[in-house]
């Protein structure tokens, strides 16, 4: 929670701290580290001890049993040259009273037991013997063996061990209790009153407030203090970096915008230019290659629906009088004017175009031969109907058409048959009289 606080504050920087139990603070790193040497150093320490107390110890029995066989041996050397076998008894018996010692044995020099006293080992005990043989004027009288009390020496070793591990214990809580509150003050306290005083100092943008305060004079003060002398020049860096991001930003911002308006004056210029490459620029109907690749495709799907699709072909009659006497500029104003009255009388599934000089085709989908009749006849009519303002002048316009169908009789008909089927209609329509209109498939039966 603290470190998510910590990174908050500082406006990105990388400052967050860790705080699941895996991470360890300085303090407990410290405490782990005094523990880790103190346990090695006192541990190998009171190890020395121990053994050199141990050996004492055995060397302290040695000596013992030795001492009990010197000074009973000399006794015994006089009991068992006059066989007095009841003195020799109460002697090993008397020795057996000894605290450490269990057992005491003496035997001839030919190894028979001559007297003994405590019980003997049992299977698999360990005993101490001290043996010294019996001499009497220089000559070997018997031996005497005495076994001491082990659980004794196992006893006392234990004890020591118990208390040497009890002040090492005692030791060791003390002394890394002393050293752990000594570096917390000195190291753990100034590094924990620099990160505090970092956290509730640096605000959203990443600024520091105020000064870390100077506590001591040490490296850590000598750190604070230098630390302070540079707030000044991070904070001015950081906001020359703050204005650059944002001054960045809005150019960004602005460039991405030109390019948006840039990209849609594009789009609406290859737009237009679409339109302009399919359109006629003097009367705005579609041009030649538009009407050859739409009415291509719109053949194809006839076919396929086996529906009909027609083409109407119109040529104006003797326009080239009207250019002569009105002069060009107004032949173009008729050639719009009759644009016009095509446009406005087909219907919205048709396809006007403007295909030669005074030319014009209208292609026709669903449509068969008769709505195809009745269409140029609306055409013919219309114009005919319609008179035509130039200028001061007014005129009366007519126009030739031909007709072809595409149906189920001729259905394997490409487009420029059928158009060439148009044009010989109209071609017709022109021979006999203009100002009427003639289908393809009508031709043969009126000539
Ligand atoms: P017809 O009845 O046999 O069709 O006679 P016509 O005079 O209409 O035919 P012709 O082919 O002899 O002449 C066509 C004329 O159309 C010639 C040309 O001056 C005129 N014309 C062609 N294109 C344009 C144009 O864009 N603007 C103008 N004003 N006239 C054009
Ligand atoms: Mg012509
Ligand atoms: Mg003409």
């Amino acid at each position: 929670m603290r470190g998510d606080r910590c990174a908050r504050r500082a406006g990105g920087l990388p400052v967050t701290l860790d705080r699941s139990p895996l991470n360890l603070g300085i303090r407990q790193k410290m405490l782990l580290i005094l523990l880790a040497v103190l346990l090695v150093a006192i541990g190998s320490t009171s190890w020395f001890t121990l053994q050199k107390q141990e050996q004492d110890i055995l060397e302290a029995t040695r000596q013992r049993g030795e001492d009990v066989l010197r000074l009973a041996s000399h006794a015994v050397a006089l009991y068992t040259v006059s066989y007095d076998y009841h003195s020799i008894q109460l002697l090993l018996d008397e020795i057996v009273t000894s605290p450490d010692i269990i057992r005491a044995t003496v035997t001839s020099p030919k190894g028979n037991m001559m007297a003994e006293a405590g019980p003997p080992a049992s299977f698999g005990e360990q005993r101490p013997v001290f043996r010294k043989p019996v001499m009497f004027d220089g000559k070997p009288a018997g031996e005497l063996a005495v076994e001491l009390d082990t659980e004794g020496i196992v006893q006392q070793v234990e004890q020591s061990r118990r208390e040497l591990l009890m002040r090492e214990l005692a030791l060791v809580v003390m002394v890394a209790l002393g050293e752990f509150l000594a570096l917390s003050f000195f190291i753990a306290r100034p590094v924990s009153i620099i990160t505090d005083s970092l956290d509730r100092n640096i605000d959203g943008d990443g600024l520091i407030r105020k000064d870390i305060p100077i506590f001591s004079k040490d490296e850590f003060g000598v750190l604070a203090h230098q630390f302070n002398a540079m707030r000044e020049q991070l904070n001015a860096a950081n906001r020359k970096l703050q204005s650059r991001i944002e001054a960045a930003d809005t150019r960004l911002l602005e460039t991405n915008q030109a390019l948006v308006q840039q990209a849609d004056q594009l789009q609406k210029m290859n737009d237009q230019l679409l339109e302009l490459s399919i359109t006629d620029n003097l009367t705005g109907l579609y041009n030649r290659r538009h009407f050859e690749e739409v009415t291509e495709v719109e053949l194809e799907s006839c076919r396929r629906h086996g529906e009909a699709l027609s083409l109407v072909l119109l040529d104006i009659d003797h326009f080239k009088r009207v250019n002569d006497t009105y002069g060009h500029a107004a032949g173009d104003e008729a050639l719009r004017e009759i644009a016009r009255l095509i446009r406005d009388n087909v219907r919205i599934t048709d396809l006007p175009c403007r295909i030669g000089g005074e030319e014009f085709v209208v292609a026709c989908r669903t449509t068969d031969r008769e709505e195809a009749r009745m269409l140029a006849e609306k055409l013919r009519q219309v114009i005919m109907d319609t008179p035509i303002e130039l200028g001061a002048a007014t005129l009366s316009i007519t126009i030739s058409i031909g007709l072809a169908t595409v149906d189920g009789d001729n259905s394997s008909c490409v487009l420029d048959t059928h158009f060439k089927h148009a044009d010989a209609a109209l071609y017709y329509s022109k021979q006999h009289g203009r100002n009427r209109v003639t289908h393809y498939a009508d031709m043969a039966r009126e000539t």
